[in-house]
């Protein structure tokens, strides 16, 4: 539709902020910068109210930025109305015509485009062969699962060959186990289409599983932008480490008690080891004591909440490889040694926000 610069990458967000009410109200999203290259899958993840969902709707030209710029391969779009960008949106709520079938449901974008016949066909079936439901073209939306509906909502977008695709929670309203499945096929297929991939989702564990990278948003501000292994493994805020899987916050006394220092540090609950007091401590390991005060049965894992000597708690979880694990219900009350491979500390930066973590921070 319009020329674009090579090489420029698929979306770049300059000092983007969306104000709702009056100035008195906080950002909804508070100044964000961020470019997204191109046939990336990009996730924007946060808890409710981030200010995910606003910033994909300014992506796609139906909310008006307050400040800042919106440029899609190198061109700026900050002004352009939705149906001048190159760009579709597929919502959770699918939004299927229930009269139309199945190819009536995909060809319908073409046809208000006026797309010949022929050309129409062929793209609705390739459209259909790439979400994998050939052969149900003529159905109704009400013949297909949920996740059968998903994918024509994908093949409507995906017919009108757009560059970028955003996707605002599109598997929420699906179960858990089908979630799981179109997650590995969303995936694959937008590894076939190359076409670059916008992904909302306030599900840390779908981001993790289908992003090149992701963004972590907080309060309208995004806190950290990476691939999947580098923000789970290297978290940079207390935030970050809280809302990506779970991590126990060690601050104050406790982080001088345990580390030497003051500052904030976390330890993922998977990392620590649980064992008698008596155990030796190898040279690269920390170390700590307590006691057990809680235990969950988790059916995979155990978690164990451990009131330390020092004062207060951290958690700590094991894979349950050896039966009978259930009998850790009696453990309730023993004395216990912690132990971690100094590798594994993440030291965090200053972070004013509460994180949602277990913290330890002293007597
Ligand atoms: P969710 O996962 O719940 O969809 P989100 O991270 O996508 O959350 P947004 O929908 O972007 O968050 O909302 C960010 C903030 O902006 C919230 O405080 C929300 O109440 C507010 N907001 C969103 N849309 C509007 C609107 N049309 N009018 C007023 N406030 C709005």
């Amino acid at each position: 539709m319009h020329t674009s610069s090579r090489g420029a990458p698929a979306i770049r967000l300059a000092g983007l902020t969306k104000r709702f009410g009056g100035g008195g109200d906080p950002a909804a999203v508070a100044g964000i910068d961020l470019e997204i290259a191109d046939g990336e899958f990009f996730s924007l993840l946060g808890p409710s109210g981030s200010g995910k969902t606003t910033t994909l709707r300014m992506i796609a030209g139906f909310e008006r930025p307050t400040t800042g710029h919106i440029y899609l391969h190198g061109e700026e779009v900050t002004d352009r109305p939705p149906f001048d960008r190159d760009v579709n949106t597929v919502f959770q709520d699918y939004a299927l015509f229930p009269h139309m079938t199945v190819s009536e449901n995909v060809a319908y974008g073409l046809e208000v485009r006026k797309v010949a016949t022929a050309e129409r066909a062929t793209r609705v079936k390739d459209a259909l062969r790439m979400v994998r439901l050939e052969g149900y073209d003529a159905r109704r939306p009400a013949q297909l699962s949920g996740g059968q509906r998903q994918r024509v909502a994908l093949a409507r977008a995906l017919v009108n060959r757009p560059r970028v695709l955003l996707l605002d929670e599109p598997l929420g309203a699906l179960d858990l186990k089908l979630r799981e499945e179109m997650q590995i096929e969303l995936k694959a297929i937008q590894g076939e289409v190359g076409i670059t991939f916008i992904y909302v989702t306030h599900d840390q564990q779908e981001a993790l599983t289908m992003s090149d990278r992701l963004a972590v948003f907080n309060q309208g501000r995004i806190e950290q932008v990476g691939t999947p292994a580098e923000v789970y493994e290297h978290p940079t805020t207390a935030f970050v480490a809280g809302f990506v899987g779970s991590s126990n916050l060690i601050v104050g006394e406790a982080a001088q008690a345990i580390f030497g220092a003051p500052g904030r540090f976390a330890i993922r609950p998977e990392k620590i080891r649980l064992g008698e007091p008596s155990d030796r401590v190898g040279p690269d390991e920390g170390s700590v004591l307590g006691k057990i005060r809680t235990v969950v049965y988790l059916g995979a894992d155990t978690r164990y909440i451990i009131r330390l000597d020092i004062g207060g708690d951290l958690t700590v979880t094991q894979q349950n490889l050896r039966p009978p694990s259930v009998d850790a219900q009696t453990a309730e009350g023993r004395s216990v040694r912690l132990t971690w491979m100094r590798a594994h500390v993440l030291t965090l930066a200053d972070d004013p926000q509460v994180a949602p973590a277990d913290t330890a921070e002293g007597p």
